[in-house]
């Protein structure tokens, strides 16, 4: 019977969670896979900013929002006034700013 388990590649410990990480080099393309468990990843997960956890939590609500927007009453008018000025509108905000 063969039982393959994923271990840490730094302290191989045995019935610890691990997670693996790509690290490429881009200058020449350099690339490794490393597999680490939450003490030896640290300094890959300082870098990536949150905890594997957070950043799944953070992509969750994606599809909240599409809703959202897909119903949301935006007033149609407001949205164009900022969007598109005249050319006297430019030319107002010129004079303005120069005075
Ligand atoms: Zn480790």
């Amino acid at each position: 019977m063969l039982i393959e388990v994923e271990v840490c590649d730094v302290c191989r410990r045995l019935g610890v969670p691990v997670t693996s990480y790509t690290i490429t080099e881009t200058e020449s393309g350099r690339s490794v896979v490393t597999v680490r468990c939450g003490e030896h990843a640290a300094p890959f997960e300082e870098v990536l900013g949150q905890p594997v956890e957070a950043v799944a939590a953070a992509e969750t609500p994606k599809p909240r929002q599409a809703k959202k927007a897909a119903t949301g009453r935006q007033p149609r008018g407001q949205r164009a006034e900022r969007q598109v000025m005249t050319r006297e509108q430019i030319d107002a905000a010129k004079a303005a700013g120069k005075a």
